[in-house]
């Protein structure tokens, strides 16, 4: 089984549940601010599991800074997903995938202060649908209702394609604000050209 965990907040105690154990890989990307974002410094790379769950804890975490001159979103995490996460997530093949779905990494969420978009949360979901067809998930919260609003619906309306709908998903693209005719591997290859230099 495999746990992705897209909440802005790492999450330590699914962590810790799954600490020394190699069954359960779980994968997180947080932000950190060098330790003072909540909740602190759990959400260091270095946290990689113990015993035999050494290397079956990934934590991916960022730091936002004041000189950035732009927010961190899509592209950052579509980013990490893609030449991080997704071969590991391959490699180990999950039977089961659940989501850590909290929507407080979304655009205007007050505290997580960074901007994933549903075109984001839709691309991450139909991408790990490709990695393991079964999958859950379950939604954390988040502290924007709006944001809540518009991410989980575009997690949902993903979740109603076929995994291997291409033109189903680009026109969801569409109506989630991308220009007409945008596809997955457009967004791939956006964010594999220029990546963040926190992020390399
Ligand atoms: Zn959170």
């Amino acid at each position: 089984m495999c746990i992705f965990d897209w909440d802005v907040h790492v999450g330590d105690g699914t962590s810790n549940c799954f600490w020394e154990d190699d069954t359960v890989l779980y994968l997180s990307i947080h932000r950190f601010d060098l330790g003072a974002f909540y909740p602190g410094p759990n959400g260091k790379h270095t946290n990689i599991g113990e015993g035999k769950g050494r290397g079956f804890n990934v934590h991916f975490p960022f730091n936002v800074e004041k000189s950035m001159k732009s927010q961190i979103g899509d592209v950052d995490y579509i980013y990490a997903c893609e030449s991080i996460f997704f071969p590991i997530i391959k490699e180990f093949n999950p039977d089961l995938l659940i989501i850590s779905a909290g929507f407080d990494s979304a655009l205007g969420d007050p505290l997580g202060q960074i901007g994933v978009t549903p075109v984001g949360y839709a691309y991450m979901t139909q991408n790990f649908r490709a990695l393991c067809p079964k999958i859950v998930v379950a939604l954390e919260g988040g502290y924007d209702l709006n944001a809540l609003e518009v991410s989980s619906e575009a997690v949902i309306e993903t979740l109603r394609l076929h995994p291997k709908d291409n033109e189903g998903f680009e026109r969801l693209l569409h109506t989630l604000g991308c220009e007409e005719g945008t596809t997955m591997e457009q967004l791939r290859i956006k964010s594999l050209l220029h990546p963040r230099e926190s992020f390399k």
